[in-house]
């Protein structure tokens, strides 16, 4: 996604873009994540600045692309007990509350905002929500086809896949792994998580490190689930949320001991089909693990059932990706020129899809397209 939108503001600025894909298809972390265009969480200033301004581009290309599948549903977070309404509560005080769509909504009030989630809002699991109106989602396994479609409709760009990029030439030219050079006037290497051979080489080790996430996605629910959805294990991973309540909350509540082990929290949005697409876990120790693990699912299963108020659908996919992330977390991005005209643009970390349209803007304004 991160090349795709360089690609699509270069062509907006009539540029013409050659995108060469190593697989036939993108099958990068692109392809696996939520689609959450996740707006509530994110660390006041640059990066939360990113993420509005991404939310905004998102809107005005969704609305362009419409097989991207943008739609703004928001997000509710439910709060089952005092210490994270506390949390919640420290949020709204936050003086970028309003720029998010923060709003606190008693059970009823989620309630009829997601009318599936009786099992919080109805059988007293939950007191409270945390509102986002400015979360949104798009459907990652149609947004890089339906973006694709779009470019390839200008005649302005080519995409050539099953190449993989193997060494930079002099100044603003690639050899692919078939032995062609490409020219052009800037080079953008949006390599994602692979930090070893090409990227290695041309730019040694960079401050960035790999994460792995496991997911899954059921089958239809039968019914809509109105918002996005995430439980208040969200508020230890995310940075808005850092406060003395939260600080409370850390000693006063344990988190459950699988959810801590894999360092999780519950992310749901459901997809365009009706199925709920439900993660998620890190990993950030080498080597990762080539299989799924089960206790993740099941803690998750139970999070989503008893908000959900009845049994999950059949489980119909489970995957785990893998993204990029700056090892200062509070970097947006690892954008760094590593040859005259060519430069590398990794490291969004989890809110790369998010942030993808603010990120090749920047890059797009930088380099002067
Ligand atoms: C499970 C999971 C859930 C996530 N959820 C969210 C979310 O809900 N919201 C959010 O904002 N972010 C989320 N993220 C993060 C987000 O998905 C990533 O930050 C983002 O997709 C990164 O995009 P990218 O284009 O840099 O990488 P990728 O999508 O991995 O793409 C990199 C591409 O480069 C190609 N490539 C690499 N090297 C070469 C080469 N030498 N030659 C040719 N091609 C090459 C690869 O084949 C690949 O297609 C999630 C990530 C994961 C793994």
């Amino acid at each position: 996604m991160v090349g795709t939108m360089h690609a699509w503001h270069a062509v907006e600025r009539g540029h013409e873009v050659v995108h060469i894909e190593r697989e036939a298809e993108a099958r990068g972390a692109s392809l696996r994540n939520f689609g959450q265009i996740w707006v509530s969480g994110r660390a006041g200033g640059e990066e939360l600045d990113t993420a509005l301004r991404a939310r905004e581009l998102w809107e005005g290309i969704g609305a362009r692309v419409p097989g991207l599948g943008f739609r703004a549903n928001g997000s509710l977070t439910p709060v089952r007990n005092e210490l994270e309404l506390a949390v919640a509560e420290a949020a709204l005080a936050r003086p970028d509350a309003a720029a998010r769509g923060y709003k606190l909504l008693t059970a009823g009030e989620a309630l009829a905002v997601n009318p599936a989630l009786r099992g919080a809002f109805e059988n007293g699991v939950a007191q409270a929500a945390l509102w986002c109106e400015r979360d949104a989602a798009v459907e990652p396994r149609l947004a890089q086809l339906a973006l694709r479609e779009a470019l390839l409709a200008t005649g302005k760009y080519t995409f050539l896949p099953n190449r993989e990029v193997r060494d930079v030439v002099g100044e603003n030219a690639v050899r692919d792994d078939r032995g062609d050079v490409h020219t052009g006037d800037a080079v953008v290497l949006c390599t994602g998580a692979w930090l070893s051979g090409l990227v290695r080489e041309v730019a040694g080790e960079i401050p960035v490190r790999r994460v792995r996430l496991q997911m899954m996605q059921t089958e239809p629910l039968g019914e809509p689930l109105t918002t996005s959805v995430a439980d208040a294990d969200s508020f230890r991973y995310y940075p808005a949320y850092a406060s003395e309540a939260l600080d409370a909350l850390q000693a006063a509540q344990p988190q459950d001991p699988t959810a801590a082990a894999h360092k999780m929290q519950l992310l749901m949005v459901q997809r365009l089909d009706g199925g709920l697409t439900i993660g998620d876990t890190h990993e950030y120790e080498h080597p990762f693990a080539f299989d799924t693990l089960e206790d993740p699912y099941e803690h998750l299963t139970r999070v989503v059932e008893s908000f959900l108020g009845r049994p999950l659908p059949k489980i119909r996919r489970r995957w785990a990706g893998v993204y990029a992330q700056c090892v200062d977390t509070s970097r947006v991005v690892h954008r760094q020129r590593v040859r005259d005209g060519v430069w590398l643009v990794t490291g969004p970390g989890g809110r790369g899809m998010t942030c993808s349209p603010a990120i090749a803007e920047t890059t797009a304004n930088e380099l002067g397209w």
